[in-house]
């Protein structure tokens, strides 16, 4: 077929094939998957549309070579990689894929906290070392107990309406959403000291930002009751982990679960093998479903800039 007037998408970054045969006919698709910085300097200028996830960096030197280039689309939710404001001076649309992981997630949360709360981890490791004690991992149900959810966005929506469906109650701080807006999802909405102090569960579902960095410190946790739960698979440093550390060593919180920390790995950190502690290495978004949905939302993206 001849190929030569119709679009380029340079994939740079390793897509699935059948997120690709998603573009459809009528684009010229090239890949350049691994290559070092000169051979996508030299694969650009003939692109139209460039596909990336997180390896490639489009930075003012790439989107110079690339005269011909409407978009870059990022099969993933963050934009790190990309100098947007340099895009936005060449008149290059930039997409990423928001919603993609939102219910990996979600589900995330969900699971460590039935882990943390039945012990799961510890129960499964002391079986593994021969033992049977099934007295000793005696835990708490969800059913009857209040949920707290700072951050009342696409996540914290999606997790209000799971921990629902295990009756539990739902409350949220969040001062962008209104009350009303709070309650059509189920969740009453209060003030951050009253979530503190009526949470069983306190899940964290904010972006980092700096009015959040450190939101749920020292005075917050003071609140909090001696058996909480503290979750957060949003992002490092919004909990702020010496007070937390803090509170779980002396035992006036009942436990955390995160995924997400300060300084990722968390070498040496004081939270990391406390027996209260659950965590993970940042494995919110790792399902096979988010990883598709997020190269099918960049796939869309090239398509309508495109195809207009
Ligand atoms: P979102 O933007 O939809 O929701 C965030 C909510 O926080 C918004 O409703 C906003 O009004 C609220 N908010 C902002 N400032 C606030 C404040 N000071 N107090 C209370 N609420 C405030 O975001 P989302 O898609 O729900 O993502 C939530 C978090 O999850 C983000 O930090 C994101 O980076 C993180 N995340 C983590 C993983 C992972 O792998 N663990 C994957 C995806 C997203």
């Amino acid at each position: 077929m001849n190929t030569e007037s119709q679009p380029v998408v340079l994939i740079a970054d390793p897509l699935p094939a059948e997120t690709v045969a998603g573009l459809g006919p009528g684009f010229d698709v090239r890949h350049c998957v691994g290559a070092d910085r000169e051979e996508l300097l030299a694969a650009v200028p003939a692109a139209d549309a460039l596909i990336i996830r997180s390896a490639t960096r489009v930075d003012r030197e790439v989107l110079a070579a690339a005269p011909r280039l409407r978009i870059v689309a990022r099969a993933g939710v963050g934009l790190d990689n990309v100098d947007v404001a340099a895009a936005a001076e060449a008149g290059v649309a930039v997409a990423n894929a928001p919603e993609s992981n939102i219910t990996s997630v979600a589900e995330l949360t969900v699971g460590l906290i039935i882990a943390a709360l039945r012990r799961i981890p510890a129960a499964d490791a002391s079986v593994r070392a021969g033992a049977w004690q099934r007295s000793a991992f005696t835990g708490s149900e969800l059913a009857g107990k209040t949920a707290g959810i700072l951050g009342f966005g696409r996540i914290g929506r999606l997790v209000a309406r799971r921990l629902a469906a295990f009756d539990m109650r739902i409350e949220c701080h969040d001062p962008y959403v209104t009350a009303e807006a709070a309650a059509e999802h189920g969740a009453r909405s209060v003030p951050l000291d009253e979530l503190m102090r009526g949470a069983d569960v306190l899940t964290v579902h904010l972006p980092r930002t700096p009015e959040t960095v450190g939101i749920v410190g020292e005075a917050e946790l003071r609140l909090a009751k001696p058996t909480l739960l503290l979750v957060n698979t949003a992002r490092g440093g919004i909990v702020d982990e010496t007070a937390l550390a803090a509170a779980l060593k002396e035992q006036r919180i009942g436990g955390a679960a995160l995924d997400v920390f300060g300084i990722e790995p968390p070498l040496g950190s004081p939270l990391v093998g406390l027996d209260n502690v659950l965590t993970t290495p940042h494995i919110g978004a790792g399902t096979r479903e988010a990883q598709l949905r997020a190269g099918q939302d960049a796939v869309r993206a090239v398509r309508d800039a495109l195809l207009g």
